[in-house]
């Protein structure tokens, strides 16, 4: 398959060279040229297959000739062989109308395993493939930095460094990057803040020399095969249900940050999926929810809220949608990102905004509305949210549709988010996973907010070999 970039300037480009660029040259995300279609008969082939045949299949329409079939079906067991579930994503029945879909069950309990576990190995065998180094830099809030780091400690021919803002992520976040002990892995604790972290990361990505010197290469969620491998759990939840109900209308809630995880059930949509609504839940970072109420897309003041991996303000996966909503015209999505640099906004018509609207629903999830789910949920149904999920309900309790089947994903356990559960007065036994990480050393370099300092590091991890 080929792919092409949303601002038109980049075309004719492989899988594999999609996976390894991350961002286009002209600025643009990849996308597909073109989405496969799945039609009826095929989905109806399509459930009983387990999670991993489900991903071959899926994965096969974008990779071609590019990946043997076989080994990619290694690849895709190899990745899911680590989740603690044989379904690797399960669904939880609460009601009739709710379910959960629990994407927590990977290595580091976040929804990002579900993606980087396979990353980590495609990453491990374009290697080998092409006899070249990687080496991963990356900032991280927390949940993404883990994931990246547990998709590819001790692989051969990767490295990975990782900077994260030193005691502004979780315990079990800080944890769970710094107690990996091997070779391959550097995690730099920033005396700053995330946006620090980011732009650090931005600016020595735009020095092309150094980024060349060093072979960097990206793995935030601008990867398009990020995008692609969670699909796949749409695909699945989507196809459980209505095995088990076959009239069912199923809708989607997902709580959403950097809009990685809703695109790809609109791209999911998009291919067949049958889906009656889509809900973005935001927390009080809601300027999803505004563009999607007033057809505004506006940065606000940065808020620091219970659901950490949601606390953004510009959404790096936005501009694919746009692309989509525009038409798949490239030229105007260039114009609006052009606006969006200049005038820091994006203003909608009314005609696209009726189009918007069509495609979701949003709902801004306020700090005390959230501990109230995590604290309604465990009481009345026996179930412990994590404030990510908690945003997820409360957006369907808010604007959902009852009398239809909705599934809030799941994107994290509440063990890695203790700090907010214990503000509901609840105390919550820790996964053995987990517990055991409290008695590991740690392995973290403690750095100044200065891009001077932070290279000088790299180029003596990068360097060495
Ligand atoms: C990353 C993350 C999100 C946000 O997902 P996006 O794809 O960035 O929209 C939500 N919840 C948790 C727990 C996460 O780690």
């Amino acid at each position: 398959m080929n792919f092409i970039s949303t601002r038109g300037n980049a075309a004719g480009i492989g899988f594999v060279d999609t996976f390894l660029m991350g961002l286009a040259e002209d600025g643009g995300l990849m996308i597909p040229a073109e989405l496969p279609v799945i039609d009826q008969d095929k989905m109806k082939q399509w459930e009983r297959l387990s999670y991993q045949e489900l991903t071959l299949e899926i994965f096969q329409l974008f990779t071609g000739d590019e990946i043997p079939r076989e080994e990619l079906k290694q690849l895709i067991d190899e990745s899911y062989a680590t989740f603690r579930s044989p379904v690797v994503t399960p669904l939880r029945k609460i009601r009739d109308d709710l379910h959960i879909l629990e994407l927590f069950h990977g290595p580091t309990f976040a929804f990002k395993d579900v993606a980087l576990q396979f990353l980590g190995n495609l990453y491990s065998y374009v290697s080998q493939r092409q006899n070249k180094i990687i080496n991963i830099l990356g900032a991280t809030s927390g949940d993404t930095g883990a994931a990246a780091i547990e998709g590819v400690r001790g692989k051969d021919g990767i490295r990975i460094c990782i900077l994260h803002p030193h005691e502004k992520v979780s315990k079990v976040q800080e944890l769970q990057m710094t107690t990996v002990g091997n070779e391959n892995v550097l995690n730099l604790a920033v005396k700053g803040n995330f946006d620090d972290c980011q732009r650090i990361i931005k600016e020595l990505f735009a020095d092309l020399e150094f980024k060349s010197r060093y072979h960097l290469r990206a793995i935030n969620s601008i990867n398009f095969v990020r995008i692609l491998a969670q699909t796949v759990y749409y695909f699945y939840a989507y196809l459980q249900l209505v095995r088990q109900n076959p009239a069912a209308q199923i809708s989607f809630s997902v709580p959403t940050g950097n809009f990685g995880n809703i695109l790809s059930a609109f791209l999911a949509k998009r291919m067949g999926l049958p889906v009656h609504r889509l809900i973005l839940a935001t927390n009080e970072n809601n300027i999803l929810e505004r563009f999607v109420r007033e057809g505004v897309y506006m940065p606000d003041e940065f808020r620091s809220t219970h659901s950490p991996s949601m606390d953004i303000q510009v959404a790096s996966n936005f501009e694919r949608y746009l692309y989509y909503l525009v038409g798949e015209d490239s030229q105007q999505v260039s114009a609006m990102m052009k606006q969006f640099q200049e005038d820091g906004k994006v203003v909608l018509s009314a005609g696209l905004l009726a189009k918007v609207q069509s495609d979701f629903q949003a709902y801004g999830v306020k700090n005390d509305e959230c501990l109230r789910m995590i604290e309604s949920y465990s009481r009345e149904a026996d179930y412990l949210l994590d404030p990510h999920t908690a945003c997820g309900v409360a957006a369907y309790e808010s604007c959902g549709d009852k009398n239809t089947v909705t599934v809030v994903l799941a994107t994290a356990h509440p063990a890695k988010f203790d700090e907010s559960i214990r503000l509901v007065g609840i105390a919550q036994e820790f996964p053995a996973d987990i517990q055991r990480l409290f008695d590991k050393p740690q392995h973290q370099q403690l750095v100044d907010n200065d891009k001077a300092e932070i290279a000088a590091q790299l180029e003596r991890f990068f360097g060495t070999r």
